[in-house]
């Protein structure tokens, strides 16, 4: 019999009992050993903020190639079973199994459970090497898409049945003769609506409100998508105006205030309305938001994109604060609670076994969880643990062979996780 209780969801939010059960899986690669370390600083975090009164039941569930080898299946519907039960969950990284029915598992966890947003906060952690001068001004929560755009998976081989029936359609009922070489093309689909980019830039604004971040940028191709991405722009901008009303001001406001009074009015607006702390709303085409991020981080805080632009942006953030492995991640469907954190990298299969790599990036998808479910003081303390102990250089490989510093100490992924505890 497991001990324990369920976290549960009702009108008044997440409710998280003292002893709550929170499945996990382990993951493949260097997952079992990351997470292992990890779970050793949970536990320490938990029982140094509550004592005896709180503990965390760990229920482990399976999916990737454990559960492959134990099961045959690669996602039981048993483990589904239990993470829609117990709403929050954590994992370590999954394989990708090549061929078969399952595009990704981590894409299949969250079209099923609809985890419509992936949270990913990029900060930087004192004495990590990074490619930057500034490192510290990079501070940004990555609001990214998750259930649409070309995730949807919606694609047909070149030369397929069904890529020459699209085509077909497409040049004999809408009139396309845009496409440059029509016997070859294969075709892919981006679904992007109205809802879905509502609630995901709904996320990212009550976010920012309640976290006191200054704005929300709304990073988009609209100029070449013109319907999809520029939608994405158009009804961001319009839900931030409609259910936000005076906490934000937009750019799209400042563009009528211009059009109507001029730019020394709208600068006036604008100026009036940072003073005032509104949450400033504003957008950026892509393409520039890679080069800005780079060369003038400090004017971007929480940012909400769609799936595609999230997956590139992630990365490119996580490089300019120390790479993926100090890259925490939550896959989040705020309106029923259920959520998933998970670091962000892979199962780094060649260092399997080794006990070497970096446990941070499960770390702080932990101290993630933890504030989730509202026990703060845990998350503090891992992240503190983490602050001191790369500060005092005591790190693993991936972090050692980078900073090229003497008194650099490279410990193991294990170690590191007791250097956090202590
Ligand atoms: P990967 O992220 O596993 O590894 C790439 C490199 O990143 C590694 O060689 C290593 O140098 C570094 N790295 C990864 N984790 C690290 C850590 N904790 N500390 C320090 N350095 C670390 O990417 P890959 O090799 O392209 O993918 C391997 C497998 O993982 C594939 O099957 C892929 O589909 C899968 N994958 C899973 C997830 C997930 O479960 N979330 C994400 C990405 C890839």
């Amino acid at each position: 019999m497991t001990l324990g209780e369920k976290i549960v969801m009702n009108e008044t939010g997440l409710h998280t009992p003292d002893f709550p059960i929170i499945p996990f899986i382990e993951g493949d690669g260097i997952g079992p050993e990351i997470w292992q370390a990890s779970k050793k600083v949970f536990e320490a975090a938990v029982e140094k903020a509550y004592g005896d009164s709180r503990k965390v039941v760990w229920k482990e569930v399976l999916a990737g190639g454990k559960a492959f080898d134990l099961t045959g299946s690669w996602l039981p519907d048993e483990t589904m079973d239990v993470i829609r039960e117990h709403l929050v969950a954590i994992k370590g990284p999954l394989t990708t199994p090549i061929g078969g029915g399952i595009r990704s598992l981590n894409v299949a966890l969250r079209q099923t459970l609809d985890l419509f947003v992936c949270l990913r906060p990029v900060r930087y952690f004192e004495g990590v090497p990074t490619p930057l001068k500034e490192p510290e001004k990079t501070d940004m929560v990555i609001f990214r898409e998750n259930t649409e755009d070309c995730y949807a998976g919606i694609e047909f081989e070149a030369q397929s049945e069904e890529a020459k029936r699209i085509i077909e359609i497409l040049q004999t009922q809408f009139g396309v003769d845009k496409i440059r070489f029509p016997e070859t093309s294969a075709i892919g689909v981006k679904p992007v609506s109205i809802e879905g980019s509502e609630r995901l830039i709904r996320s990212a604004i009550q976010y920012a409100l309640e976290n006191g971040r200054t704005s929300v940028t709304l990073v988009h191709k609209g100029n070449i998508m013109k319907f999809t991405e520029g939608g994405f722009k158009k009804w961001g901008y319009a839900l931030a105006e409609r259910e936000f009303g005076d906490k934000v001001f937009t750019w799209s406001q400042y563009d009528a205030v211009k059009a109507a009074d001029g730019r020394a009015a709208a600068d006036k607006a604008y100026e009036d309305a940072v003073a005032a702390g509104k949450l400033i709303i504003k957008d950026r085409i892509a393409d520039i938001f890679l080069q800005e991020i780079l060369m003038n981080p400090e004017n971007y805080d929480v940012i909400a994109t769609l799936n595609l632009n999230g997956d590139y942006i992630s990365d490119a953030l996580a490089a300019q604060v120390g790479g993926i492995g100090i890259a925490p991640g939550a896959n989040i469907n705020q309106n029923t609670g259920h959520a998933i954190f998970e670091a962000t990298h892979g199962t780094a299969p060649e260092y399997a076994g080794l006990d070497e790599l970096n446990p941070s990036s499960v770390l702080l998808s932990g101290a993630m969880l933890f504030d989730y479910i509202g026990w703060n003081e845990v998350s503090d303390l891992i992240t503190r643990g983490i602050e001191k102990t790369i500060a005092n250089k005591t790190v693993t490989r991936d972090f050692y062979y980078l900073m090229k510093d003497e008194a650099a100490q490279k410990v193991s992924c294990s170690g590191f996780a007791e250097l956090v505890i202590e």
